[in-house]
């Protein structure tokens, strides 16, 4: 039998403590989902009295299928019952089956901060842990600063884990608290704490302030916890927590854990790591291992064609086992096999000596040349490929466009700028002449362009422009310096996909990249061109 791993998600607490992010309860709602249809063990929902958002949270929480849904809080008071404590009771009145109680472990914490005896900090943790119990609850201790405690008084800080498993905790967790730990000592620290409590009832909590958050708790589940706490892509205050969509896969892929949610659970990691980003308006990193959109991209003509033959030869996991795809890179080095591997990719049927790969491969570097990067623009790389092979319907010709910028007193003395834009486009038989105003020149394309086309493809008002980046080529040659625009898109399901244009004038890039968003769309859902 495998052993198991019990996997604990921390995103709506420690997560929501990052710089920038701020849950409403709707959003924790539909994190909690999200990590529910995954499978994770326990979802950790906030701290029940601490503010208005946890409140609602907890107070119409929602309904879970496999997660146990926890309470975070902290131990009893010094001086209190735990009976009578009124933050132990907001824990308990949540109603959530399972609770996450924070407690000292290291004495000079206990000393200073907290400025109470040591006895008693080991008094409020086994209260509060048998009053947890006695109410029908799972208990868990989260033992704050363990790995600087048990350094500085290693008897004290197993004493205050012993408080807690002798009243029934179901897992004492050690927390890395300040994220300075190593992986040497935390394997070696866990396999001494080993010795007194059982591997089964440990857990591990880790921050990546030096980057090691993963390589931590892998050294803990090395020494023996079969508990590990995370957050969805490493979210968290400072430098974030361990990511919980790198451990999943290197659990069960590399180590043969089982961690709870399966080979079907791992296959939506990649979609589940991505709708999170996109639900933190935030684009996805390109480098997250496993998931990023670059996890199995090959650039190398040696590596590509090596990868056409066997994947293995440049591939540590089946990019499938968790959602992500492979993806051949085309660039200035590219050679034949990354031309014909990017086509079987994209479903295009193609003979090894058809002469589309030699005059598409011709046609990107002339491209390439003139500053145009298809490394982040698969979209128009697909969409050139398309066209040259003639399947692309001419959804929309443009006829005309022009811009004007207007700086100015507005009616109530404000100094605005805006922009107008004019589109003229054939669409079909019928030509489309539509103006619009926007906040900024390609904002008033986009719109006009939209008001021009949505009649005739309504599907485009699925999609958004997420993400603008212009960078300007050639720089030190001032007359020729070139602008390269990339725009990435977002559809209403999650997908995305950018599109590039190169220009000596900036809004003629756009206009160039955001047609081609606009044809990827009507391509990818399979539009038919009007008559
Ligand atoms: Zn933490």
């Amino acid at each position: 039998m495998t052993d198991r791993i019990t996997l604990f998600d921390t995103t709506l607490r420690d997560g929501a403590q990052t710089l920038g992010v701020d849950f409403s309860p709707a959003d924790k709602t539909a994190i909690a989902q999200a990590l529910d249809s995954l499978g994770i063990d326990y979802i950790e929902g906030g701290w029940p009295g601490a503010n208005h958002t946890d409140d609602a949270f907890f107070g119409a929480p929602p309904a879970l299928g496999r997660s146990t849904l926890t309470a975070f809080g902290m131990t009893r008071r010094p001086g209190r019952s735990a009976a009578n404590d009124p933050g132990l009771s907001a824990l308990l009145n949540s109603g959530a089956p399972a609770i996450c109680m924070v407690g000292k472990t290291w004495d000079f914490h206990v000393d200073v901060a907290l400025g109470i005896e040591r006895s008693e900090n080991l008094a409020m943790i086994g209260d509060s842990v048998a009053e947890v119990v006695a109410r029908g609850r799972e208990a868990l201790f989260d033992a704050e600063h363990f790995f600087d405690g048990y350094k500085a008084n290693a008897d004290y800080a197993l004493a205050c884990l012993t408080a807690a498993l002798e009243q029934g905790a179901r897992w004492v967790v050690l927390c890395d608290t300040n994220g300075g730990a190593l992986p040497h000592e935390v394997e070696a620290i866990v396999a001494t704490v080993a010795e007194t409590v059982p591997a089964d009832r440990l857990g591990i909590h880790c921050h990546n302030d030096t980057g090691n958050a993963v390589a931590n708790s892998l050294a803990a589940v090395r020494a023996g916890v079969r508990h590990v706490q995370g957050t969805l892509n490493g979210l968290g205050e400072r430098c974030g927590n361990a990511d919980l969509v790198t451990l999943l896969p290197t659990l069960a892929l590399k180590m043969g854990f089982d961690v709870g949610i399966g080979p079907d659970g791992l296959k939506r990691l990649t979609q589940v790591s991505r709708w999170f980003d996109e639900h933190l308006n935030r684009a996805p990193d390109r480098h997250a291992p496993y998931v990023g959109e670059s996890a199995f991209a090959h650039k190398g003509g040696l590596h590509v064609s090596a990868v056409a033959k066997d994947a293995r030869s440049y591939e540590h996991v089946d990019p499938d086992a968790v959602g992500n795809r492979r993806k051949i890179l085309v660039s200035d080095q590219a050679g034949r096999s990354n031309i014909l591997s990017r086509f079987a990719d994209l479903g295009i049927a193609v003979a090894a000596d058809d002469r589309h790969v030699d005059r598409l491969l011709e046609e990107v570097k002339r491209r390439e040349a003139e500053g145009y990067a298809y490394d982040g623009a698969e979209a128009s790389l697909e969409m050139l490929a398309r066209r040259m092979l003639g399947q692309v319907p001419d959804y929309f010709r443009l006829e005309r466009f022009s811009v004007t910028d207007e700086r100015r007193y507005n009616a109530r003395g404000v100094l605005v700028t805006e922009s107008e834009a004019t589109v003229k486009v054939r669409v079909g038989n019928r030509l489309e002449h539509t103006v619009a105003e926007g906040n900024g020149p390609v904002n008033a394309i986009d719109i006009a362009l939209r008001k021009a086309l949505e009649p005739h493809f309504p599907t485009l008002a699925e999609m958004r422009l997420v993400d603008f980046r212009v960078r300007i080529l050639h720089a030190s040659e001032a007359s020729g310096a070139m602008p390269r625009v990339q725009i990435e898109s977002a559809n209403g399901d999650g997908a995305r996909w950018s599109t590039i244009g190169v220009s000596t004038n900036i809004i003629d890039a756009s206009f160039d990249a955001l047609g081609d968003s606009f044809a990827y769309k009507l391509y990818r859902d399979g539009v038919v061109a009007p008559e």
